[in-house]
Parts: structure tokens; sequence; C-alpha cells
């Protein structure tokens, strides 16, 4: 692109060219003869025939005779001599214009006009105070070497959706231009040059040293991002070595220093005058200015500060429009990154200045550390207003779930609007109209999110720094008393009247404006709002790209933020990125994408926002940047054993593979998706439903970790059911292996931790729900703690929780207070409970399998009748099946027929375990009654050793409940350990300490 652009052939043969032919840092032309000449500004004009000397604003100067008002005779014309850097013809770059007169116009050019002068204009705006504002230092990669510049990719091969092989046959010249270009082409930009050609340019056009290493590749620091400042950037760079033919110095022009010129030629103070006045909304100037054809629209001052911004800050579409009929650039970027959309739509939602916390909160619903920390005493307004106006409370300005105290905003808009209809065609004499008005009641439930969409446009308050307010919302989250009530309204009907709009309009923006009316300043506040919106709009209409700027923080951002559904939809019809990612210095928010904030805003607006993004094709499965983040309520996790607790499991296998067939989703960890957000959003759990619904619907991963949770987890631990439903009905995985010790689905169902956001039997009905979902309560558990670690069950996991509290586990019952025996009774009722489903889990699994094993040898047998008919007791130690298990499907059986078991039946069974063989080893060994095998000491029944015990409580519990009738029916005697005789031990006494040892019993 910036090669030199050479007629000649530049073949080795042929004659090189030379850097003088290059025309590299030659003098510029003068003007030429085919322009317009500009009317005389500064003349002496003689009468008849006489000498004289005319100039011209650009510097031209003639002395000589005239013949009345025209060159007449002979005379010397001078034109302004020049130095700088051409590209392909046109001046692109640094130079100076330097003129008869001694004056110079420094700065960089773009053909004949100077786009980037090297002062800076005062009053220009920044948005370096925005504490969303990060400080940019983007790089360019180039190759060091110019022929390779075109066969550069910028993207990276991987993250290049488009990226083919084919695209490699686009290095070779034989493949993509016709042979012998290289003769006909002499203009870079237009007509390609061969990539041999250009490689031989460079040689001769640089100095060999000059060109750097073969594969160098350079980071050029970017210091203005608009495209075309990009590439004359480049060309600087690659024509630096150059700089030292010259007589003055470039490197001062590049960096804005105008120090060692002479005083400000023509073409400088003319663009200065267009930046400020366009700054001022002096559009008669702005057009006499632009009409010499002498300034570029675009001309920047030193800072990148330039006249469509300053225009779009007093909010003249005169003027932007008419920049724009001029060839300005509606999407060009000061140095910091701002367009002036980008500008208009942060003065529009000024809240944005504190967008941190709102997101923050927003997305993880508590305050940060601030980092603006503004007190309401930065905002306030000068004089008597203050004392008319008395602030509400602090957070109300720029929080949207705060109650707003004494206005009902829904009314009061309400009314507001149907009411201007009607009288705002009644001009000043609106004033006096008396409107029903903001209701007055200080527990109003109303919030700010529950205003209808034409009070939401308007957000809260004015930024801190221009010290007073522009909007609204501003007005809305003050008390009034009843003067000021009429005050607003009379405020708000005024600042639709036309005559008023035109007449304030260019005062009120200066911060000069005082005016003493209060309704007079309100109606400003308002009138200028409407305008800003106007321009937006205007922006937009004219060709704003959303996407341009995102410092400090994308438009799309703001609207959403805002609750400005109609923004955001003008915005995403304006083709803003719904994918796009917010920058930011501060941590917490950086990389998160508009649907991360908008699954997280309270009320309809957040489902509807979510809505509008998701069908701008927003992907909902994009993780943001927190993957080392825990999840709030994890953060004082606990990681030690309760006390008495080792983890060991008598199970060496862990749980028996025929118990738990893992499914085939791999978790995979990363940053929050919105599912997260949403699932995990413990507010207005309706409408976060009505999102996860939406984002499920759009394709999202219900199965991505975060944090070591799922959304079903993070769904169950903050209590929405809805959502729970949800995501089993639309994929989500209940046995999925969840990360950083949370075991799974159902471990966090039955978590202590999350126990509050349900009732008892809410919780009951969870684990069912689960388990209907198919939850499988025997999935293999890994407890871990810092020590060891093993593999359990939900059961086991949910003991270990319980046991962590010691204060609820291990006091004794008359110490607790009321509201801790409620909690303890709560937990014990759910760990009986899972318990019992643990068992009868148990029993099923292992009579399935014992129908499989029948099943399978029938099979077998119709295929190979040789084959002997497996007895039961062969199916049974096939199946790893205890006799009990057995007893028990046999006595359902019975009392599902009616029948009870008759223990003839049973004395034979007996009789076929003596001879069967018994395979114990890998036996899954767990408590009968309370379902643990890990961190307990397992005893058999001391009568039919089928089942284990972890305690004696556990073992009198069990005979009592279950196993006494089951015991029967296995050989052998009950223990001369008197059954029943154990009184009423109940879970308190045997469980004081986890692991009770018992003398009676043996010990596996
Ligand atoms: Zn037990
Ligand atoms: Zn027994």
């Amino acid at each position: 692109m910036s090669s030199p652009g050479s007629p000649s052939p530049g073949l080795p043969t042929q004659e090189p060219p030379s850097p003088e032919q290059q025309q590299l840092w030659e003098p510029l032309d003068s003007p030429e003869p085919m322009q317009p000449s500009p009317a005389p500004s500064v003349s002496v004009m003689p009468s008849l025939v006489d000498v004289g000397l005319q100039e011209w604003p650009n510097g031209w100067r003639y002395e000589g005779q005239f013949e009345g008002n025209l060159k007449h005779g002979h005379g010397i014309f001078q034109w302004a001599s020049g130095e700088g850097l051409y590209k392909a013809d046109e001046r692109f770059g640094p130079g100076v214009l330097t003129y008869p007169n001694g004056r110079q116009d420094v700065g960089l050019w773009y053909r004949n006009h100077l786009i980037r002068l090297c002062t800076e204009i005062p009053g220009a705006t920044t948005m370096k105070d925005h504490p969303l504002y990060y400080s940019s230092k983007e790089e360019l990669t180039i190759p060091a070497r110019t022929y390779k510049e075109k066969y550069f990719w910028r993207v990276n091969p991987e993250e290049d959706p488009f990226f083919y092989p084919f695209k490699e046959l686009l290095f070779d010249d034989n493949y993509t231009l016709p042979a012998e270009i290289a003769i006909y082409s002499t203009d870079a930009d237009h007509l390609p040059l061969t990539r041999s050609y250009t490689k031989e340019g460079d040689r001769y056009f640089f100095q060999k040293e000059e060109l750097g290493d073969e594969d160098e590749i350079v980071k050029l620091p970017i210091v203005n991002q608009t495209p075309l400042l990009v590439q004359m950037q480049i060309h600087i760079y690659r024509h630096r070595h150059a700089e030292a033919m010259l007589s003055w110095d470039v490197a001062a022009v590049i960096a804005g220093n105008r120090e060692g010129f002479g005083p400000r030629g023509p073409l400088e103070c003319s663009s200065e005058q267009l930046i400020t006045e366009a700054g001022e909304g002096n559009q008669e100037t702005v057009l006499k200015i632009l009409k010499t054809n002498l300034v570029s629209a675009d001309v920047a001052d030193v800072n990148g500060h330039f006249s469509l911004i300053g225009a779009a800050a007093v909010c003249n579409d005169s003027i932007i429009n008419l920049l724009l009929d001029n060839g300005a650039n509606v999407n060009k970027l000061n140095n910091e990154g701002i367009s002036a959309l980008n500008y208009s739509c942060i003065h529009y939602y000024p809240s944005g200045c504190f967008l941190h916390n709102e997101i923050y909160k927003v997305t993880n619903k508590k305050e940060p550390p601030s980092v603006t920390e503004r007190k309401v005493e930065d905002l306030e307004m000068d004089d008597d207003l203050t004392t008319q106006v008395k602030m509400a409370k602090r957070l109300s300005v720029y929080d949207h779930k705060i109650r707003v105290g004494s206005i009902s905003f829904k009314k009061a808009s309400l009314v507001a609007s149907q009411q201007e209809e009607l009288t705002w065609k009644e001009e000043e004499d609106a004033q006096v109209h008396e409107l029903p008005n903001f209701e007055e009641s200080l527990d109003d439930e109303t919030t700010v999110s529950e205003i209808d969409e034409e009070s939401l446009v308007s957000p809260s308050v004015g930024p801190p720094s221009t010290g007073y307010f522009e909007s609204t919302r501003s007005v809305h989250h003050f008390q009034f008393n009843v003067s000021g009530r009429q005050l607003q309204q009379a405020a708000h009907v005024l600042s639709r009247n036309q005559r008023f709009k035109s007449s304030a309009g260019k005062s009120m923006m200066t911060p000069a404006f005082k005016h003493n009316e209060k309704v007079w300043r309100i109606a400003a506040m308002k009138s200028e709002h409407q305008k800003r919106r106007e321009i937006i709009i205007l922006l937009l209409r004219r060709g704003a790209d959303p996407n341009i700027s995102t410092n400090p923080i994308p438009a799309l951002f703001l609207a959403m933020l805002a609750g400005d559904l109609s923004s955001v939809k003008l915005l995403l019809e304006s083709k803003a990125d719904p994918n796009t990612r917010i920058r930011s210095q501060i941590k917490e928010i950086d990389g998160l994408t508009p649907l991360h904030v908008s699954v997280a805003i309270p009320g309809k607006q957040g489902v509807l926002i979510t809505e509008l993004l998701l069908n701008a094709a927003a992907n909902p499965n994009k993780g943001a940047y927190d993957d080392d983040v825990t999840y709030e309520p994890d953060m004082d996790i606990q990681t030690e054993e309760p006390t008495g607790m080792i983890l060991k499991s008598p199970n060496l296998m862990g749980v028996p593979s025929h118990y738990f067939t893992p499914s085939d989703i791999v978790s995979i960890e990363g940053g929050r998706t919105p599912l997260h957000i949403a699932c995990q959003r413990e507010d207005d759990h309706k409408d976060a439903h009505q999102i996860v619904r939406l984002l499920l619907l759009h394709k999202a991963d219900p199965n991505l970790l975060w944090s070591g949770h799922s959304p079903l987890s993070l769904a169950i631990a903050s209590g929405n059911d809805l959502a729970v439903n949800e995501l089993l009905t639309n994929g989500a995985e209940p046995n999925l292996p969840l990360t950083r010790g949370l075991g799974s689905a159902m471990c966090t169902a039955v978590n202590t931790r999350y126990e509050h956001k349900r009732s008892l039997t809410g919780r009951l009905a969870l684990i069912l729900k689960l388990l209907e979902a198919n939850a499988n309560i025997l999935m293999p558990i890994t407890l871990t703690s810092q020590v060891n670690q093993a593999i359990g069950t939900a059961v086991d996991f949910a003991y270990y929780k319980y046991f962590q509290d010691s204060r609820i586990a291990q006091t004794p019952y008359h110490a607790l207070t009321h509201n801790e025996r409620e909690v303890y009774n709560a937990r014990r009722e759910l760990l009986n409970f899972l318990s019992n489903l643990f068992r009868k889990a148990t029993v099923t699994m292992e009579r399935k399998r014992f129908e499989e094993i029948i099943q399978q040898n029938m099979q077998d047998r119709e295929i190979d009748s040789a084959l002997p008919p497996l007895t039961e007791s062969e199916a049974l130690s096939f199946a790893d099946i205890s006799l009990t298990a057995k007893a028990i499907f046999e006595r359902n059986a019975h009392v599902a027929e009616g029948n009870l078991p008759i223990l003839a039946a049973s004395e034979k069974k007996s009789k076929v375990q003596d001879t069967a063989p018994r395979r114990q080893l890998f036996k899954f060994k767990f408590c009968y009654a309370c379902g643990r095998s890990v961190g307990v000491r397992l005893i058999t029944c001391s009568r039919c050793k089928e089942v284990y015990y972890c305690s004696k409580a556990c073992k009198v519990t069990a005979w009592n409940e279950f196993h006494k009738d089951e015991c029967y029916l296995t050989k052998g005697r009950p223990s001369s350990k008197k059954d029943g005789s154990y009184g009423d031990a109940g879970w308190r006494s045997g469980s004081s300490s986890p692991s009770v040892e018992l003398d009676n019993y043996s010990y596996i």
C-alpha cells in the first residue's frame, strides 16, 4: 500500500528509481493551476492602473501592477512552499507549508488539507475522568518490510472464520495478477503492484540497512484508531529513515510539538477556528470556513479532538449535517477512541458514570469496592434549586433497584406523557397548568425498573464533571415539595415547546448557563436530553457505526443498563455488535458481553432486551473472563474435615460400575456464560426463568461449568425452582460431575450451604424432582479434604456438609436455640429422607442386575441348549447380591400380593445360600440405615451378616424400621443382643461422633 509509486517499471536492468525520483520529502508542489483561486482577503486595491499587493488566505501573494481590480501588467506571484511526506502523489503525513511572510502551517496532511494540527484547542471534551475509561495502548503488528505487507494476514488463521488453504495462493503473483503487470502498473493504490516488483522497489527506495530482517515483525503503538490515521502512521513508519534528510523536525510534528516553527499559517488558523466554532454552535461561521474549501471538515487538534464531536457536544444537528455534507468522517475517533456517537450516548445516559458499580452489582449482586465513590455533594446543584429539590437516597441516583422514596414514577410519567399531548401546543401557557402529580407515599413499592419506557429513556444524574444536571431522571430522583412538583410539570411541558427549544438551545449548553428561573432551567435540561436523542438518531442515520468506539464502553451497554428498549433496538438495527465485549481495566467487568449484562437486568426489561440480543444473533455461550472468580456463596467454603471424620471408604473400588453409568457429556470449565448469570440470580425468579428459557431456546449450552457450578447447580443454589425445571427439560444433565468439590446437582440440593433458599418440603421435592429427571443418587462423588479424598455418594456428601457445621451437628439438642433446633430437625429429616431413597435405589439396582443376569442366562441357553440353567444362588452370586436384597425383593413382592412372607421359603433359600460361593469382595458396603460409606466404620448385622451399620443407633433404627423382617427371612437366628431392646436411641445418642466404636461387632 505504501509502496513507492514510480512510473518506471523498476526492474534492475532498467534505471532503478532513485530516492529523488521517489519524491520522498521533496518540496511540496505549488498549488495547482486548476485549483480555483480563493477570493482575496487581504488586499490593497488600487483604483486604476497602479502597483499593489494582493494576498490570499492560503498564502499566495501577488505584488505588481493592477488595472482596476485585476492583476494586469508585471508583477511577482509567490506561492507557499512546503515539505512533507507524500504517498501516491498526494500529501500523506507530516508536512510543513511555509509562506513568504514567514508563517507556517504545520501538522499532518491529507491531500490538500491539514487533518491534524499540532496545537491544542481549549475546551475539548475528554473522557479521561470517566470511571470506565481505559487507556488503550493499541499496537499494530506489521511486517517490517513493505513488500510483505500486502501478504500479511492481520487475522490469525485460527481466528479467521474464512481461512482456507486457497488463500495461500494469493501470495503467489502468478496466480493473482496478469503477467508483466509491473510494466503498466504505476499507481500503487489502484492497480496492484506485484510482490516481486514491490520487493525490488523497496530495495532501491530504501537503504538496505533500513529494511530490517526478512521476517521481522514490528509492533507499532497506535495513537489514533481512525483507519486513515492508522494507514498514515504505517506510512510514516515506513519512511522513518528519510527524516534525517529534512531541515525541519519531523518527529516534533508527529508528536504534536509546534515550538520550533514559525507563526501559524492561515490553514492552521482556519482549522482551529472551525473546531472552536463548531464546538460553540456557531453554524454560520462553520459554513463560511467550510465554503473556502481550505479546511478539512475532519481536521483535529493535537489530541484528536474534532469538530463533529464538538457539534455533538452542543447538540447542534445543523452543524453535524453541514460537516458530514462536507466530507467529515462520521466514524472518526479522537485519540481517546471516542466517536461522536459514543460521546452522545455517554452524555445521553449519564448514569454511565456509575456503570462499573451498576454492571458489577447487576451480575454479582453485591457492591464492589467502589472506584467512583461519589458523594451527593459532588452532584450538588448551585443556588436555590437545592433548597427546593432535596436529594433522595444517595444510591437512588444510579440504582435501578432502589426504591425511590416519595415519587411514584409510573403514574407521574404516564400522567405527564398523556398530558403533554394536550398541552404541548399551548406554548408558554403550559407553565400554569395544574397537573395531577407525583403520588406521595413513602412506602410505595414502585421501582425505577417498573417505569414505562418513556421515562426509562432518561436515566439518572448528569456527569459530575459538568457540575449540573443534564437529564430528566435526575429530576425524577429528587423529592419535591408542592411547588417543586408544579415546577417539574411546568418544566416538562416547557421543554417540549418548540420555541423554547430553539431559544434555550444554545445558551443552556454552556456551563455559564445560569438561568434564574427554575422552570426554565429544568426545562432546559429536559430539552437538552431530547435533543441528544435526536442527535444520536441523526448520527446513526448518517452512518455512524456503533461498534467503532468502545471506550469507555460501547453504546449498546449504556442503552441496556438504562433499560432503554427502543434505543437497544435502534442500535441493534444500526448493526451494533451483540457480541462485543466490555474492555476495562476493572477486572470484574472486563470481557462481559451484552448478554452477560442483559440477563441480569431486573424486571421485564431484562427479558425483553435479552430477547432482542438473542434475535440479533448474540452468542449465548460466550464465557466472561472470570474463570478464576468464585461463586460468591462458595467464597468462605470450608475445606476442613468435620472433627472425628477421616475420609476413608471401605469400598476400595468405589461405587460399583453397574450402579452408575456416567453420561458422555464432559464437564468443560470456563468463564461465566449468560446462562450461569441468569441461573445465579437471586432476585426476580420469574423473570430470570423467562431469560433461562430464552437462552436455552437459542441453544445456550446447559452443561458448561463456571466456578465448579453448572447452570443447574446454580439455579438450585439460588433457589430458582422454575429455572431448575426449565433446565431439566432442556438438556441439562443432572449427573454432570461438578468440580471444586461440589459433587453433582444432587449434592448441591442437599448441601447445607444453600438450604436457606427453600423450605424443608421444597428441598425434599427438589430431590425427588432430580431423581425423576434421572439423577442417580448412586453416582460416585469424590469427597476431598486437605489431606485426602474418598469416593462416596451424595449421601456421604450430605453428611459431610452436615457435620462441617459443628454447631448444629455436635451441640446437645437442649443447648440449641429455638431457631437452631428447627434447622437441626430439618437437616435430620432431609438426611433420613435421603438415606431411605439411597437404600431403595441400591435395592432396585441390585434387583435389576439380578434380573439382567437371569435374562442373559436364558438368552444364552436359547442359543446353546447345552448350557445349564443358572440357579438362583449362582445368579445372586454373579450379581454380587446379598441374600438380604433377595429377601427384600420377595418381601416386596409378597406385600404387593397381599401376603406375608413365608418362613419356609426363606429356609429353602438359606440352604441354597450355604452352597453358593460368597463374593463379598466387590460388594458395595454402606450403612444399611443411613447410607453412608465414607468416614464411617461399618459393622455387619450380627445375625445375617448381610448388611452393615455405621453405629449402634443406625442398627437400632434399621432393625426396628425395616430390617427385622428381612433378617428373619435369611439364615440364622436373631442375635442374642435382644433386638428392639436398645430403647429409643434415635439419631442423637449415637451420632455425637460420626465414627462410633461398638465393641460387640466385628469390623470389616
Ligand atoms: Zn449409619
Ligand atoms: Zn440382619
